[in-house]
């Protein structure tokens, strides 16, 4: 039983099962998957790809 949690990329929480969460490709070098909460989503919080330093959001 090895569900893969989601993570919010910005503020580390986890976001399985949430609603409103957005789940996204790196727009640079679309290797990691980017994910983020409604509320992060709300405030713009930024985020960083964990493979290639890319910060966001834009
Ligand atoms: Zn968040
Ligand atoms: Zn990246």
């Amino acid at each position: 039983m090895a569900e893969k949690e989601l993570i919010c990329s910005s503020c580390k929480k986890r976001v399985t099962n949430a609603s409103g969460i957005a789940r996204f490709k790196c727009p640079k070098c679309s290797k990691s998957e980017i994910i983020r909460c409604m509320h992060c989503r709300e405030i713009a919080a930024k985020y960083t790809c964990h493979e290639c330093g890319f910060a966001g959001p834009n």
